[in-house]
């Protein structure tokens, strides 16, 4: 689509047809073109008509035609506007499934679209699909990726402004070999226990967490006996063309699919689905959901985002309560063995090292000590990185770099071994240092507004490091690393004590005074008030897995910025405190990798779009596996 512009004007001028309006009097010019369908199917033909703004002279009028894609719907190039006439019509044979538009020029040019939908029958498309689906789940069941699904409860106070009330959190390994199953990562069993009780019954051991993990797949056993299918239209999702298809179940098994999929018209794969499933009963309920799939495979679109949101407020059913809330599921780390990828340039580089060494320098007690600490520290990254909760090293790590540099450079500090900064993949706001690495949560980089609090999160980890406060060195040994990846909440823990915090704290202010973030610190006091005055209900986000909370009670890290900060005003519409979740840093779920997003800033039209904290549904920019080869050769 982005060609259009390029591809009309050379068809145009090859046509011969890109001319000056004469100075006549009045000029004659088209005023429009239309089709007599906004859709066909290919193989058939639509009749398209042009329009002129006045009689044609003695002559007539001949007006150019063209269609883009070119390959896609055959014009002709001409149509003539007989004498006195306004009008003429002429034929569109539709040739491949596509979006089409077709221009006419007459002094001026104008266009009109039509979709060309396939020929294949609604069945035969079914047919596809099913087949495709079929491969998807016994793909997924040889695959274990992390499913992370963050729970927010919502409440609507008097002026009907809706804000969180409540969290919940699960992290686990989603194992669909023996069914729909989810590994919750340790430590955190007794917190699902507790949410389970917040839900009575049946509901509950229906949708948490396991639930949650179901929805990543449409139906685990997808026949063609079991559902309608009904052509809806076609759509393009990011650069995806697809065939929007409703599904419904036929009769009245329980837990069927109802709803809508997309599915991508090259090799018939559900990129999305969207719905509940059925039937709902006084008993049991089904949750709606927007399952979305990235082409993270040659073949295959695997599933990487679900938004759950239920508005249900009166209840839906005697045994069931009323239902107000939104989740996220993501779902990362399906490639079975992300280090050692990462490490293949790694090894390379030391094997050219060793050859230089002739004179190899042998380490005193000191440089001992450290090249310890630096081991334990290696381990304990690679170990994160391993079980997929720490990004492989990227661009973000180097933003981060930026920021930590310019705290060292300005406050001439000296630390050896260098510091680092790595991303860890998960949503609840925690950042924390294992020996020289600063680590710092996906969630967390999300919600920071500005560049001032995302100085003031790395002081507080960079004065740790400064004051010398150490890494367990237990790490140096790797047989402490024997153990299931479930449990590495458990046995990883980087928490320092709390005279240790807050020598952290005092050390980051001095180091924030003497840097270029010095002005600007009333931005990262004020996002400290944010998450203080939503700590009380986001508890599950608000929270550390690894680290030390940022908020305890009364304490809040950094505490010391508070003061001056501007008041927090919710319903001014440019102050933002926070930012919305998922707003910064996109993920790829096959490698692990982070980028920035690249998405155009948007003004915010009133207060409840400042959503701080918030999740909110799913939009990406669907692409294909090496997408540009075929795409051009489409464009041509
Ligand atoms: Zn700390």
């Amino acid at each position: 689509m982005r060609v259009i512009g390029t591809v009309l004007l050379s068809l145009l001028i090859s046509l011969g047809v890109v001319r000056t309006v004469c100075a006549q009097e009045s000029p004659l010019l088209l005023s429009s073109v239309s089709l007599s369908s906004a859709s066909v199917t290919e193989g058939h033909a639509l009749q398209g008509t042009v329009t002129l703004n006045m009689a044609a002279p003695a002559d007539g009028a001949a007006v150019s035609l063209a269609a883009d894609p070119a390959s896609a719907a055959l014009v002709p190039s001409v149509v003539k506007v007989p004498a006195g006439a306004t009008s003429a019509t002429f034929a569109v044979s539709a040739n491949v499934p596509s979006s089409v538009t077709i221009y006419g020029n007459y002094g001026v040019t104008k266009s009109d679209s039509l979709s060309v939908v396939p020929r294949m029958s609604i069945d035969q498309v079914a047919d596809r699909v099913i087949e495709r689906e079929r491969a998807v789940v016994a793909e997924m069941k040889h695959l274990h990726p992390i499913a992370e699904t963050y729970i927010q409860n919502l409440k609507s106070d008097h002026d009907s402004i809706v804000a969180p009330s409540s969290d919940q959190y699960f992290l686990g390994r989603l194992d669909l070999s023996k069914g729909v199953d989810d590994q919750l990562f340790e430590k955190q069993t007794g917190l699902s226990l507790r949410a389970l009780n917040l839900f009575p019954g049946i509901f509950s051991r229906k949708f948490l967490p396991v639930g949650f993990a179901q929805m990543v797949m449409l139906d685990q056993d997808f026949q063609k006996k079991n559902y309608d299918f009904k052509f809806v239209r076609q759509e393009f999702l990011g650069e995806v063309r697809c065939l929007v298809l409703d599904v419904q179940p036929k009769g009245n098994a329980g837990g069927r699919f109802l709803g809508r999929i997309w599915v991508e018209d090259r090799e018939y794969n559900i990129v999305r689905f969207n719905g509940t499933y059925s039937p709902h009963s006084r008993y049991s309920y089904y949750l709606h959901f927007d399952s979305w799939r990235l082409n993270l495979q040659a073949g295959f679109w695997l599933p990487s985002y679900v938004f759950i949101e239920e508005t249900n407020f009166k209840g839906v059913g005697p045994l069931l309560p009323g239902l107000h809330f939104k989740a996220q599921t993501r779902l990362w780390s399906y490639d079975p063995e992300p280090l050692k990828h990462s490490q293949e340039f790694a090894d390379i580089q030391i094997d050219a090292v060793q050859d230089q060494t002739d004179s190899a320098k042998e380490a005193g007690p000191v440089e001992a000590q450290r090249m310890w600490e630096r081991t334990a520290e290696d381990n304990a990254v690679d170990h994160l990185q391993k079980v997929g909760l720490l990004a492989p090293q990227g661009d973000i790590d180097k933003i981060l770099q930026t920021v930590v540099n310019n705290l060292i450079v300005t406050n001439n500090l000296e630390i050896i071994p260098d510091v680092r900064c790595r991303v860890l993949l998960t949503s609840p706001l925690e950042s924390f240092t294992v020996g020289h690495t600063i680590v710092v949560s996906r969630g967390l980089l999300d919600v920071l507004p500005d560049e001032a609090s995302l100085a003031m999160t790395l002081a507080h980890e960079l004065s740790h490091i400064a004051l010398g406060h150490r890494i367990d060195t237990k790490f140096a040994f790797n047989d402490r690393f024997f153990f299931p990846d479930v449990n590495t909440f458990q046995r990883m823990d980087f928490a320092r004590n709390s005279a240790e915090e807050q020598a952290a704290d005092t050390k980051a202010m001095e180091l924030l005074q003497n840097s270029p973030y010095k002005d600007k610190l009333a931005n990262a006091g004020l996002f400290l008030k944010a998450l203080q005055s939503r700590a009380p209900e986001l508890t599950s986000l608000i929270r550390a897995h690894l680290g030390n909370r940022m908020e305890e009670g009364k304490n809040i890290r950094m505490a010391a910025l508070l003061s001056g900060a501007p008041a927090l005003e919710a319903n001014r519409v440019d102050q933002i405190a926070a930012l919305p979740l998922g707003g910064r840093v996109k993920l790829d779920p096959w490698s692990n990798r982070l980028e920035m997003m690249k998405t155009k800033p948007v003004a915010l039209l009133s207060p409840q779009e400042k959503m701080p904290f918030e999740v909110t549904p799913f939009f990406p920019y669907l692409t294909r596996l090496n997408n540009a080869p075929v795409e051009r050769a489409a464009a041509q």
